[in-house]
């Protein structure tokens, strides 16, 4: 019933429909991405099979209270739409194509939307969610049968699907995740943000890519993946996060593309694969200075989506994560778009506001 509600709501500040056709497809991302499993199985380690922590999945209180308030402010309006016509993932009327899907947890992510929706949408869907997950959660380690998601959604062609909302109740962290997306007018994509208005991904301080979408791949994703992974459009300038030489261009270009390796001036390597080219002059040998334009990153290699991998590794060759190489911040929603981004979470608050849509069949 409070879904009806939100649905009302949103139906009434609602503008036009954007329809879309029936022969949606997706992209992978990365090789290194597509090649991994979509789903993230249910944590086997030794509280798998002992008792619920510390409590029933109510004692789990909302972090948002906003679907409260709405059960508390809204009189039972006249239902004026069948329940029925909006089921899981179907296109909201007059939501620009927002789609919702929630859903209790059985084993994985990837399990509990393919419940709920086509494989070809549930698939490339999970994988986008998971790479907000993944800054809450260890989610192979963390999530727990009953634990409930919920993702607000819209679908465009020859493009994954794009979150706008997703809400995760952890049991194991005893508390409500959420994020929202939003695009302050000076970004040039839109991001996810916790209702604080802060980014849900943390940013490097001298990063050697400034434009990218989201990263696609961490070292602690639990994919084993050597690098961090950038989905940034073909072009994008990428420059040195630190002082130091160039060592080698072009090895193993079957499978890194064009490459670069830079030899920091503290001994670390710094590696960035699949790029479309290099700045002029950048060949073995030469000296760079941090923030210096070495490249423009690509999709070349074995890549199968226009991303940045960048890659750290020590002296002897050990895998190095970058995130602990930088200084690291979230950056805000500038003032000035506060309300904005307020009225975002409002709305997306309301339309993940209930029980599942579809009821769990087990
Ligand atoms: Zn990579």
């Amino acid at each position: 019933m409070r879904f009806l509600i939100a649905l009302l709501l949103v139906l009434a500040v609602g503008t036009g429909v954007v329809a879309y056709g029936p022969g949606i497809s997706f992209r992978g991302e990365s090789t290194e991405v597509s090649r991994e499993s979509a789903e993230i199985p249910v944590g086997e380690d030794d509280e798998q099979g002992s008792p619920p922590p510390a409590g029933s999945p109510e004692a789990f209180a909302y972090e948002e209270s906003g679907r409260e308030k709405i059960e508390e402010q809204s009189p039972e309006p006249k239902p004026t739409i069948e329940p029925a016509a909006v089921q899981a993932g179907e296109e909201i009327p007059g939501t620009d194509g927002l789609r919702v899907v929630t859903g209790t947890i059985r084993r994985t992510v990837n399990h509990t939307l393919a419940d709920k929706l086509e494989r070809e949408v549930a698939n490339p869907l999970s994988q986008v969610v998971s790479r907000v997950l993944v800054w809450w959660m260890e989610p192979s380690r963390d999530l727990r049968p009953g634990d409930e998601i919920g993702v607000v959604f819209s679908l465009h062609d020859g493009e994954e699907p794009r979150v706008h909302a997703v809400s995760m109740k952890s049991q194991r962290h005893g508390r409500t995740f959420s994020a929202y997306r939003f695009q302050p007018a000076e970004e040039r994509f839109g991001r996810m943000y916790t209702s604080d208005a802060k980014e849900v991904e943390k940013r490097m301080v001298g990063s050697p890519i400034k434009e990218y979408e989201q990263i696609t791949s961490l070292l602690w994703d639990g994919r084993g993946h050597n690098g961090i992974d950038f989905k940034t459009p073909v072009g994008t300038e990428v420059y040195a996060p630190f002082d130091g030489r160039v060592v080698r261009r072009n090895w193993s270009t079957r499978f890194n593309g064009n490459c670069i390796d830079i030899r920091a001036d503290n001994g670390k390597h710094i590696l960035f694969l699949h790029l479309e080219s290099f700045a002029e002059g950048m060949v073995p040998g030469r000296r760079v200075e941090r923030g210096e334009l070495i490249a423009l990153s690509g999709n070349t290699g074995r890549s199968t989506a226009p991303h940045l991998h960048y890659e750290a590794r020590s002296p002897s060759g050990r895998i190095l994560d970058p995130f602990d190489l930088h200084e690291t911040y979230r950056k805000e929603v500038p003032e000035s778009e506060k309300a904005a981004f307020e009225a975002t979470v409002e709305k997306m608050r309301m339309l993940l506001g209930e029980k599942p849509v579809v009821a769990d069949a087990g």
